[in-house]
């Protein structure tokens, strides 16, 4: 009898307890912050404490890290920019890989800056082998704007890697160089072409990615890309994020490249008849991405800006990931969880 009063009494009080353990991370979080702020040993910015998840709720199932901010492009819209040139070590970026896995990561991609422009591509590659042999992730990707990617990549590192998604946004060589889509006298669709042929020869999925921006959002696209058959077309409007591309801090200013959303739709219309094509307006982009900067920690891009969490290494997943305004529903809704594993693939070539 005694004990049949006793169980809401449990109830409250095991829920008092989920409550006051959350408030006291937060709590501890903020006070080891102020500790290096006092203290002078605070290397990278401050966690913005800001409408936290519900701890436990958000699972890493795909994670972007963009593990360089290193690149030898230029393009006008960049909203990932060489702010530093920290690349952690891959034993700790190996660390951190891991760490995601037991969280419920099954999708890694590796993005930057140019990835392929750590150790001519080794740094990658070895990531891209430990996710997959050791790790067994389902899916390991690359976007990439293949300019530094060599044969000899395929032959070393191919039979690991799920999709490598190349940027393009123009067939016209011309509109790539006023972009900033280039480096010297490379001609990034010849490229473009050769890799989609090693995709072919190493059976990795081949994905083009395009940010329609002011130069190319005229253009017709139709003839190449179904002559390239890609397995993903994803088309993104040029989106400004303060701090990165926008604002006195940044490294560029890619207001001339915005487009408006009416502008944006008409291309989409007049490409509605490819079926690979995946669109993603500015919305969809800003909330629906996992991302992990190269001190690996989550970027909230919900206040038009990327605030940082605190690094994974130092606080765990589950801590670091309800500072990341993470919109679950929106990465389910924007068609996130695709067949993403080649094994389930059927690269018909
Ligand atoms: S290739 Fe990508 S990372 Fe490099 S400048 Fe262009 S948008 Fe930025």
């Amino acid at each position: 009898m005694m004990s049949l009063y006793l169980l809401p009494v449990m109830e409250v009080l095991t829920a008092v307890w989920r409550n006051m353990s959350f408030l006291l991370q937060c709590m501890k979080m903020l006070s080891s912050w102020c500790w290096m702020e006092v203290s002078g040993t605070r290397k990278v910015s401050s966690p913005k404490i800001i409408a936290p998840q519900d701890p436990g709720r958000v699972k890493p199932i795909s994670v972007n890290y963009h593990f360089t901010r290193q690149c030898n492009y230029k393009c006008g819209f960049c909203f990932h920019t060489a702010k530093t040139s920290f690349v952690l070590p891959i034993e700790e970026a190996k660390k951190g890989l891991a760490m995601l896995k037991d969280a419920g990561m099954e999708k890694i991609n590796f993005s930057g800056g140019e990835p392929f422009l750590q150790e001519r591509g080794n740094f990658v590659g070895e990531l891209v082998k430990f996710c997959k042999k050791e790790l067994k992730l389902p899916s390991v990707s690359i976007v990439s704007n293949g300019s530094l990617i060599t044969e000899k990549w395929f032959k070393s590192y191919g039979e690991y890697l799920d999709i490598l998604a190349v940027s393009c946004d123009s067939f016209h060589e011309e509109v790539n160089k006023l972009i900033g889509r280039g480096q010297g006298r490379k001609n990034h669709v010849e490229k473009l072409m050769k890799i989609r042929q090693w995709c072919c020869d190493y059976n990795v999925a081949f994905k083009i990615n395009s940010v329609i921006n002011s130069y190319n959002v005229h253009e017709d696209m139709r003839d190449e890309i179904t002559m390239i058959s890609p397995i993903r077309w994803k088309v993104f409007q040029c989106l400004i994020i303060d701090g990165e591309n926008s604002g006195e801090e940044a490294l560029r200013q890619a207001e001339k490249f915005v487009i408006s959303d009416d502008d944006f739709k008409g291309f989409l219309d007049r490409h509605k008849d490819i079926k690979c094509l995946v669109p993603e307006s500015n919305q969809q982009m800003r909330d629906s991405y996992l991302i992990l900067d190269e001190y690996m920690r989550f970027l909230d891009c919900r206040n038009g800006r990327k605030d940082p969490s605190r690094s994974i290494l130092d606080v765990g997943v589950e801590n670091a990931i309800m500072f990341s305004g993470f919109d679950e529903r929106m990465f389910f809704k924007r068609g996130g969880k695709y067949v993403w594993s080649k094994a389930d693939l059927k690269l018909d070539w």
